[in-house]
């Protein structure tokens, strides 16, 4: 016996209708962008029990002929589409013929329709999928569709709902997309006999006002500036709030030709270009229309159609950021840039000044090799062999270490002029007072730098630098909880990172001496070894924090150093309480002893 056998088209409907009709605000959000394709000026919506008992829109738009309201039930019958071709010139909302027959397929469905052109409309009766009415009617012209016991069928939608009260939101915020780019269409909506809104035909700044209007929002259209801007590719439209009306919780909002959309991507390009300006925890309210060339998004990706994807979304990035710059700019609101917060500085370490540690009495810029001062011919000092006597009193940075003193034993270069050289890209041989030393350039630089990186810590001011683009750092819940306590001195160091969602940061600012580094893997790589070494107290994540940071930014292997370079590099080097070994216990200097290497020959 053959086993597979085609689904009847009202199992089929109610999948489908799993995945487009998933609540009362799902269903109304079809209805009205039904509404708006059929060229409505003026829409009602009647709503009562948040959308459980009904549903009903009212438009005056085309209307359907007898023939077009019964098939407009069908799966996959549309107006809108013809061919897979049309996807991409797409300008209607709805296109994929499953709105009606989903929500037929789990509702009972009374609708009245009547064209211009047609004397008498149409009345069809659905419930769950099957016809149980069809006949003349008179009606005015446009469309009228009542959505009854949404889910009767489907109990277990049914107990999904949530409460009135949470449906109702639901229900004002899917109403809240669609009249915002929709000014010249008038609304209204009404729940259980009540006008909760009443929406008359006016521009995108007056219905902002009317639905947002009530100064409990907290936006008010008069701390508004525009954004303008045209290019080729797209034109960027709207309002972005002044920074100082920004608000905890704030209503942004883009749109895309007539559509909402959510983009997390462009919402980083906005406070991207509000960056300095916000006191940290406020938000800024925007409204921002974007049109574009419909065969350059795809709106396709999802059912529910609120993500969209750019053909050149960092192109446009790029443009929405500096048109809402310039927008914040001509109001003079631009970057009087706020010092106060703790992830800024207020005088930034340059990059690669030395550390100077009080316990040491070193000039950190003096070079053992350069007595004659070439390099720094104001700064040698004079006797440099004491410069060296005050560091067995000098406290090691790493604790378990042993005494600095004798580990540094042996380990003095020749002074002077002595030759420095660089092998295989890796090394550094300069000539020492028992034997011949090898340093490992890259261990060095992390040995450097994890100092420098320990003082701006412990003095909170590393020297942060924005991103153009931030970045996200998704990261796993145990990683999140590690984050919250690791932040101030991530802030500290000059992250700046604001968290994003439940499971994400957003990072707006790296530590200068990253540069050009991409900063997700390192702050990854830091999260992974302070969970790793169990590290618990500020001081040790401190440390490993500190460590990362200085590994992801020193010189790499295969890197060709200048003369100059090296010595600069021992002399810092040579400057540290404790020189021989990397904060991480790896040995960064190495002798060939004059006998050692007298006995080879
Ligand atoms: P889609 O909107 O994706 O085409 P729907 O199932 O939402 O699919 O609607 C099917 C068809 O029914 C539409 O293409 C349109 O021709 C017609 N229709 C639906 N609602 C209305 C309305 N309010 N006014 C006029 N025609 C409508
Ligand atoms: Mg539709």
């Amino acid at each position: 016996m053959d086993i597979i056998h085609l689904l009847p088209d009202s199992v089929a409907n109610q999948i489908a209708a799993g995945e487009v009709i998933q609540r009362p605000a799902s269903c109304l959000k079809e209805l009205v962008e039904n509404s708006l394709d059929a060229g409505a000026t003026r829409i009602q919506v009647i709503v009562r029990d948040a959308g459980r008992t009904l549903l009903q829109v009212i438009d005056d738009g085309i209307g359907m002929s007898e023939m077009d309201a019964r098939l407009a039930f069908e799966r996959h019958a549309t107006s809108k589409i013809r061919e897979a071709q049309d996807l991409f010139s797409l300008r209607t909302m709805g296109f994929r013929g499953e709105a009606l027959a989903s929500i037929c397929a789990v509702a009972q469905v009374e609708m009245t329709t009547r064209r211009a052109q047609d004397e008498t409309g149409t009345l069809i009766e659905i419930h769950g999928s099957d016809v149980v009415r069809q006949e003349p009617c008179a009606c005015p012209v446009g469309t009228n569709i009542k959505v009854s016991n949404l889910f009767f069928n489907v109990p277990v939608r049914r107990k999904f709902l949530k409460t009135d009260q949470t449906e109702l939101r639901n229900l004002l915020t899917e109403f809240y997309h669609i009249v915002l780019v929709y000014p010249k269409v008038a609304f209204t909506f009404v729940h259980n006999d009540e006008i909760l809104l009443e929406l008359p035909v006016g521009t995108e700044k007056q219905r902002i006002e009317a639905v947002y209007g009530n100064p409990k929002r907290n936006v008010y259209t008069s701390a508004f500036v525009d954004v303008h801007t045209e290019t080729e590719m797209v034109s960027i439209r709207g309002f972005v709030i002044k920074p100082e009306n920004a608000t905890r919780k704030a209503e942004q909002y883009f749109f895309v030709n007539g559509r909402y959309m959510r983009h997390p991507y462009f919402q980083k390009a906005v406070m991207t270009a509000y960056s300095g300006m916000l006191t940290s925890d406020y938000q800024p309210s925007y409204f921002i229309y974007f049109d574009i060339d419909p065969e350059a998004i795809d709106v396709n990706i999802h059912p529910t159609k609120t993500e969209i994807k750019f053909a050149d979304e960092q192109t446009i990035f790029q443009i929405l950021m500096a048109s809402v710059r310039e927008a914040l700019g001509k109001f003079s609101l631009a970057p009087t840039i706020d010092f106060d917060t703790q992830s800024s500085i207020d005088i930034p370490l340059p990059t690669d000044q030395p550390v100077s540690r009080p316990q040491v009495s070193v000039d950190p810029t003096y070079n053992p090799f350069h007595t004659r001062g070439a390099i720094y011919p104001d700064r040698a000092p004079k006797n440099w062999e004491s410069l060296y006597e005050g560091m067995s009193a000098a406290k090691p940075l790493n604790d378990e270490m042993s005494s600095p003193a004798e580990l540094n034993d042996g380990l003095r270069p020749m002074d002077q002029d002595s030759p420095v050289w660089q092998y295989k890209g890796r090394y550094i041989l300069a000539p020492g007072e028992e034997g011949l030393l090898l340093l490992n350039q890259h261990r060095a630089h992390v040995a450097i730098l994890y100092a420098q990186f320990m003082e701006q810590l412990s003095l909170t001011r590393g020297a942060s630098q924005q991103l153009l683009f931030p970045e996200v750092l998704p990261l796993a819940q145990d990683e999140m909880a590690l984050m919250t306590q690791l932040l101030d001195d991530l802030r500290a160091i000059g992250f700046d990172l604001e968290q994003l969602s439940p499971d994400s940061y957003s990072i707006q600012g790296i530590p200068a001496q990253l540069a050009n580094q991409s900063p997700v893997p390192v702050l990854q790589q830091i999260l992974a070894q302070v969970q790793e070494c169990g590290a618990d107290t500020r001081q040790e994540w401190r440390k490993q924090i500190a460590l990362n940071l200085a590994k992801a930014t020193a010189i790499p292997y295969g890197k060709i150093l200048a003369e100059t370079e090296m010595r600069d590099l021992i002399t810092r080097l040579m400057a540290l309480p404790q020189y021989r070994l990397a904060p991480d216990g790896k040995t960064i200097v190495s002798v060939l002893s004059d006998e050692e290497l007298a006995k080879r020959f």
